[in-house]
Formats: C-alpha cells, sequence, structure tokens
C-alpha cells in the first residue's frame, strides 16, 4: 500500500552534519521516493500546530525551544507502507531504549534530541504535510 509521511530531520541532525546519512538511510529503502525537501527554520506557529498534542507536558517548552534552534529538514516520502516503514528506521522516543541500526538508536543519547521526527499514522501524516507543505495537501 503506497502512503505518504512527513519527516523532519531536528536542528540536531543538521548541526551534527548527519543529513546525508539519514537521507541516506531512507533513499535506500527499496521503492521509496522523496517528494519534497526545504532546509528551514521552524516557526513558532507552525511548532504549535505540529506539536498540538503535547502542550502542557513539562517537555513541550524544552522541545519547542530546541525545535526552534536553527534550521531542520523538513520532507515528505512516498512509498509502500512508509508511515510504519519510517517510525522503523527511526526507533523508538528515546535513543537509550532504541536499537542500534535505528537512526536514534545509532546516533542518540537525549530524549529531546532525538535527531528526527516521523508521522505516526496516515492521518498524522496528512495533517503534517498539509501544515509543512500546503501545495501537496
Ligand atoms: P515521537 O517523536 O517518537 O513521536 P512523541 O510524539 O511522544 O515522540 O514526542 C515528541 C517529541 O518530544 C519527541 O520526539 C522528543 O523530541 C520530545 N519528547 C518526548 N518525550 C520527552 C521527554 N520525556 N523528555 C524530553 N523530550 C521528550
Ligand atoms: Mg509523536
Amino acid at each position: 500500500m503506497s502512503q505518504r509521511t512527513l519527516v523532519l530531520l531536528k536542528p540536531d541532525a543538521v548541526r551534527r552534519g548527519l543529513v546525508g546519512e539519514i537521507l541516506g538511510r531512507i533513499e535506500r529503502k527499496a521503492g521509496w521516493t522523496i517528494g519534497a525537501l526545504e532546509l528551514r527554520t521552524l516557526d513558532r506557529a507552525t511548532l504549535e500546530q505540529h506539536y498540538a498534542e503535547h502542550v502542557g507536558r513539562p517537555f513541550y517548552e524544552p522541545l519547542m525551544e530546541f525545535m526552534a534552534s536553527g534550521p531542520s529538514v523538513a520532507l515528505v516520502v512516498e512509498g509502500e507502507r512508509v508511515v510504519e516503514g519510517l517510525r522503523t528506521l527511526a526507533g523508538p522516543t528515546d535513543p537509550i531504549a532504541a536499537q542500534p541500526g535505528s537512526i536514534r538508536g545509532d546516533f542518540g543519547t537525549i530524549v529531546r534530541e532525538n535527531l528526527v521526527h516521523a508521522s505516526d499514522s496516515p492521518e498524522s501524516a496528512e495533517r503534517e504535510i498539509k501544515l509543512f507543505f500546503p501545495p501537496l495537501a
């Protein structure tokens, strides 16, 4: 089943020079393609919509600050079961709990600075694509 999903390479990934490494892992998956890609420093309004489900959580404000701290790479990835596939490629939220071989498991230690975002369902993907790439909605 072909799908699309919204991926962010967060400011830590860009600062640490891991963009090529992470994009390479995505590109090498059979049949997956990058449908849109942009380097962009995310503004507060976009981040508030993107992380609306987390308002009020103790990690919310530090997360917003971190996500606005420098450029991210936003992209749309298309292909077979790509929503689940990107979550698997990323690994669980806590990089220390993430398996080596996953992006977070290979490169992360801090929960907040866990390198990547990937939509958690096809419905979230459509909402997030509309937010980050309105022409693709
Ligand atoms: P995911 O990105 O895996 O979908 P969540 O939606 O639960 O994870 O959280 C969104 C983001 O908020 C995480 O990717 C991470 O950057 C940050 N975050 C989540 N939980 C915590 C926490 N307990 N402490 C610090 N940051 C957190
Ligand atoms: Mg999430």
